[in-house]
């Protein structure tokens, strides 16, 4: 029987210990960590994702920037505000929000946030430190899988993992971390994407699979061998005539035949998704306490 992820009570424990620290800091007299968020335009997914990072950062009791956007802001003013943002003392991180209006080049906006600031992760001065293991802010989702096998202690010491997808924000930096010197850690590691001849043939061998495509249910159960680990990263939203909305969340998973033949899984939703915020969280406490650029 698969002992389940539980994202949603780790993100909370996350939480919980942020709430101390920020206690701490206050008892001190010290300055609060404060996250910005930058919204361009009105899409109803991204004011959702960055509503609830906000709302986030007040629950444990950080300082919360929300800085909207016409949708027709230019690509010059945007690069105005980030320039006050890198240059304002008292915000320690900040995120924009993706995607970007099309007039807006998003390489560029991304390349002109201060990487010490840059608490997504996504810059590449921050991607190569990553890469060469020195202190940086990791992506806030492979962040987060990395604390839910560290939590769980998952042993994946010398195992052979396979991550599926090799996008910038989930496979790539999980299949650089997975082959780290670190624990968690220490994998042999096989990214697979679109164009992998014979796939099965990889997830069969696997001891820990990372699936990150976004084909709901596409990894079943003739493709992963007896007390295999399942990090679902997919979240696809299928309409269902079974819930109020209308709609529900599947993952890359078919979850209930995978469950039956792996040791750990994580359920969609309530796996890795909530892990995402807290990650964030976390970037920017450490980005409050310069423990990534001294
Ligand atoms: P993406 O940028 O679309 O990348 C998908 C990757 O899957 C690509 O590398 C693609 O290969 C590969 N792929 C597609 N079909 C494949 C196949 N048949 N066999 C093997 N590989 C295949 O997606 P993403 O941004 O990484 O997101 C992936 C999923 O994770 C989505 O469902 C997304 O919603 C979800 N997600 C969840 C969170 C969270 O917080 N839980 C965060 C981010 C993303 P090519 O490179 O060859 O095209």
């Amino acid at each position: 029987m698969a002992t389940i992820i539980d994202g949603k009570l780790i993100s909370q424990q996350i939480q919980e210990e942020l709430t101390i620290e920020v206690n701490a800091i206050k008892a001190n007299g010290s300055k609060l960590p404060h996250l910005a968020a930058v919204l361009v335009g009105n899409d109803g997914a991204s004011e959702t994702y960055v509503g609830a990072k906000v709302k986030a950062c007040e629950k444990v009791g950080f300082k919360s920037t929300m800085v909207r956007l016409a949708a027709d802001t230019t690509e010059k003013e945007l690069l105005f505000i980030i320039e006050g943002l890198n240059n304002d003392p008292d915000i320690d991180g900040y995120i924009v929000q993706l995607p970007l209006p099309k007039h807006i080049d998003e390489q560029k906006i991304m390349m002109a946030i201060a990487p010490e600031k840059d608490v997504d992760g996504f810059h590449p001065q921050n991607v190569g430190r990553m890469a060469l293991n020195l202190p940086t802010y990791l992506p806030a989702t492979p962040f987060g899988i990395m604390q839910l096998l560290e939590r769980y202690k998952i042993d994946t010491v010398g195992k052979y993992c396979v991550v599926i997808g090799r996008s910038h924000i989930v496979g790539s930096p999980m299949s650089i971390l997975m082959a780290r010197n670190t624990n968690p850690g220490n994998c042999t590691v096989t990214m697979c994407h679109s164009k992998t001849a014979d796939l099965k043939a990889f997830t069969l061998k696997a001891d820990i699979i990372i699936v990150a495509l976004g084909k709901p249910e596409f990894l079943t159960a003739d493709m992963v061998k007896d007390g295999v680990v399942v990090i679902d990263v997919g979240i696809t939203r299928v309409a269902s005539t079974q819930t109020k909305s209308g709609f529900k969340l599947l993952g890359d998973v078919k979850y209930d035949e995978v469950a039956a033949k792996s040791s750990f899984i994580t359920p969609v939703p309530g796996g890795v998704g909530p892990m995402t915020i807290a990650s964030l969280l976390v970037n920017t406490l450490k980005s409050s306490r310069k423990e990534v650029y001294k």
